[in-house]
């Protein structure tokens, strides 16, 4: 069944766009000067931070429509309706909201900003997805019916749903006031997001430099993390995760019952029960939930629980891909991210992966 699925879901992409190949998520720069720079320290984290987004982008199939504009009209009669879509996010290096003027976006894009900045405590990073906003306004003769068609007209004409990928919130109310009272609903799909590390490593405030930085985390994807270290790949795929809506969307919280209960099918079909299966926060899988990686089946604790021990290293596990299947993403689990540095490090740490978790390691907690 997976099979026929899969298929089916690959003809109708190609049949469409032609090729999907270099689609998914794309990391912004923009707000950030910390991964253009030159030192060791930096090119080797914005190689990990790449390195794990391509890794997120091999397994999910991304099929979201394009959005060509950020104004859509509807009309009824003589009364035109007007919806001016606005997004916004967190400035990942100052936490300063930026709204973006104009938003459009290709096809299968998923666009995340990031940057680091000063946490507090045991937060490594913090990722989600960015806000969303409507502006309303009619032209016209304009009376109560007309209004409220024009309205749902405009608001169906809406690209901001996407395709596939959770609903990470629906706008909804009335606009115009009463006697023209205008109803609208519309749901937006998974379109930007933005994810943050912690800079500021001996938690004293401010952003600390290269040196600090190194001494905490390790930042090369391409050799097994250093005792006491947290590992920044595996924290980018935990928090570009987040951005698209694992924990903070709309069709997560549906799927979450009595706070720590998982009603999505895949995830039970995966691993036998939801009972339980989220954290206490309901943002995460429970902490410390077993599953196999990807990359060589092997065991391995799932990148969506809320911490990760110094000294290790995660990959997406079986159970990752089935709740991203929850959110209604297409997942190409036959397509395993093989870089040849991850698979090396897979391999290298096989015999030693379960025993880590009986070493005294200290915990770090992460949103
Ligand atoms: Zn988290």
């Amino acid at each position: 069944m997976a099979h026929l699925r899969l298929a089916a879901a690959l003809t109708l992409a190609l049949s469409i766009f032609g090729s999907h190949a270099d689609a998914g998520v794309v990391l912004d720069y923009s707000d950030t000067t910390f991964f253009d720079g030159s030192s060791t320290v930096r090119v080797k984290a914005k190689a990990a931070l790449e390195a794990a987004v391509a890794d997120i982008n091999a397994v999910i199939d991304f099929n979201l429509g394009a959005i060509t504009n950020d104004v859509v009209t509807g009309t009824s009669g003589s009364t035109t309706a007007t919806i001016d879509f606005r997004y916004g996010y967190r400035n990942p290096t100052t936490n300063a909201t930026v709204e973006v003027p104009n938003t459009t976006m290709p096809a299968n894009e998923f666009r995340i900003f990031v940057g680091m900045r000063p946490l507090s405590g045991s937060t490594l990073g913090q990722g989600g997805p960015g806000s969303v906003g409507a502006g309303f306004g009619a032209s016209g003769f304009f009376n109560p019916g007309e209004a409220q068609a024009a309205v749902t007209a405009a608001a169906a004409a809406s690209e901001h749903r996407r395709g596939d990928g959770p609903v990470m919130a629906t706008l909804s109310g009335t606009v115009f006031g009463s006697p023209n009272d205008s109803a609208y609903s519309i749901e937006f799909g998974p379109t930007i997001g933005n994810l943050w590390f912690d800079d500021d490593v001996d938690n004293l405030g401010g952003s600390d430099g290269d040196a600090a930085l190194d001494s905490f985390w390790h930042f090369d994807h391409t050799t097994a993390v250093d005792a006491g270290k947290n590992d920044f790949y595996s924290v980018a795929l935990h928090e570009t995760l987040h951005a698209l809506g694992v924990g903070g969307s709309e069709t997560w919280d549906s799927l979450v019952t009595n706070g720590t209960d998982w009603t999505g099918a895949e995830a039970i079909a995966e691993i036998g029960s939801g009972i339980g299966l989220i954290d206490a926060g309901g943002a995460h899988i429970t902490d410390g939930t077993m599953s196999f990686r990807l990359s060589d089946g092997m065991a391995q604790e799932v990148v969506m629980d809320p911490s990760i021990f110094t000294g290790t290293r995660k990959s997406l596990t079986t159970l990752d891909a089935a709740f991203l299947r929850d959110l209604n993403y297409t997942t190409q689990i036959t397509a395993v991210p093989e870089p040849s540095s991850l698979l090396a490090m897979t391999l290298a740490g096989a015999g030693t992966g379960l025993l880590r978790r009986r070493k005294p390691s200290h915990r770090k907690t992460r949103c």
